[in-house]
């Protein structure tokens, strides 16, 4: 009953061992072996998509996206504010310009009545990212990306197995993408995928995933790829996981309800949103955001749950923000107060698969403990 609770510890004991000893057993290591497809076939299955392409992470599966659909300098791609450097990276690496669009305070995601403004004759994309177990509603993104004749990228990285509308996450726009970092509802430690139903795109991102080696003669190239391969061992232990993630949505769901149980009570919380009129929480992590009144911020309240043996992290911090992009010339003069106030303001408490109901209890203790500390600040 004593100890550290971390913020996140994944569960590992389906077939993963016996997977794992397969691959060592024939020898097949390398991206070359069967649990590579095999993964790419069920994430693919999962998401009704024709075509899964597995590379090594999450943000290089986004690197690969904005590379097949050819967004390049002096390009403009709308982002939300909110979310990881992952989106951004790839759109400034190109010399592309990303745009960012405010969170909706309620949900976190993307607020998608802002998008209509940000539009300008350059904008040639739009990223739609699922934030800490919610979906963006991708009604109104799909609307307005066809109105403007943009490419869509839908960052499933935290959504695999999540709905919207009844519509799996990761089968929306043009091109998808999920990570399996071991936070991730699926992981093969470190790991990513790219999904599309576009044959053209597929190819393109299988050569580019693998130095676009040429077919007819290997070791000649007539384009620049990378290696992005994922490896058999990372695979085997993915498509163990996959195997399990109805249970493992289902357990999130339960755990990410029992905090809402347990803390409903505690002042100066903002709790996540159980559903909205599109989709239910499946808690990917279970974040918190401080109540204006409380006279703290997300790194003082972390700082004290840690005393009390709770692991926490802090929200994203907002991309125009980033002092990465302020120095290149970014983002001067940018304003979005939801972001903002999200980074300063919010955090999330242990909501790993492996957490049991006592620690659930513990850590929604710590927080209640913590914030009455506060309140006799006041
Ligand atoms: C985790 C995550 C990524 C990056 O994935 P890695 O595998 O860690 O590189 C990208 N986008 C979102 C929304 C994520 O949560």
């Amino acid at each position: 009953m004593s100890g550290f609770i971390p913020v996140n510890e994944p569960l590992l004991d389906g077939n993963e061992r016996a997977y794992l000893a397969e691959c060592i057993e024939t020898g097949w290591i390398s991206s070359e072996g069967p649990f590579v497809a095999r993964l790419e076939e069920g994430m693919a299955r999962l998401t009704g998509r024709a075509h899964g392409v597995a590379v090594t992470n999450g943000s290089e599966a986004l690197e690969l996206a904005v590379e097949i659909l050819g967004i390049g300098p002096g390009d403009e791609v709308i982002i939300p504010a909110f979310t990881i450097i992952s989106c951004a990276a790839p759109i400034v690496r190109r010399g592309a310009i990303p745009v960012v669009a405010d969170a909706d305070s309620r949900t976190w995601t993307m607020d998608v009545s802002a998008l209509e403004a940000l539009v300008t004759p350059r904008t040639r994309a739009i990223m739609a990212v699922h934030i800490y177990g919610l979906p963006v509603d991708m009604e109104p993104v799909l609307d307005f990306a066809a109105r403007h004749g943009l490419s869509v990228i839908e960052d499933a990285a935290e959504a695999h197995g999540q709905m919207y509308r009844g519509r799996p996450c990761g089968s929306f726009g043009d091109v998808s993408v999920f990570s399996f970092y071991p936070n991730k509802h699926v992981t093969t430690g470190e790991g990513g995928m790219v999904l599309v139903d576009d044959d053209a795109l597929a190819s393109a991102g299988r050569s580019k995933r693998n130095l676009c080696f040429e077919p007819e003669r290997r070791f000649v190239h007539r384009e620049l790829g990378y290696n992005m391969r994922m490896s058999n061992l990372q695979a085997a232990v993915g498509v163990a996981q996959l195997e399990r993630l109805p249970e493992f949505i289902a357990r999130k769901r339960t755990m990410g309800e029992r905090y809402t149980q347990l803390l409903a009570d505690v002042p100066g919380l903002e709790l996540p949103a159980a559903e909205t009129s599109y989709a239910h929480n499946d808690y990917w992590v279970y974040g918190l955001v401080l109540a204006d009144e409380v006279p703290a911020d997300a790194r003082e309240v972390m700082r004290r749950l840690a005393e009390r043996g709770t692991g926490t992290r802090p929200f994203f911090y907002p991309m125009h923000l980033q002092p990465a992009f302020l120095e290149r010339g970014l983002f001067a003069g940018v304003s979005c107060p939801v972001a903002e106030r999200l980074g300063e303001r919010g955090f999330y408490i242990p909501s790993g698969l492996a957490l049991t109901d006592a620690q659930i209890e513990r850590s929604a203790e710590s927080v209640a403990g913590v914030m009455v500390e506060l309140a006799g600040v006041r």
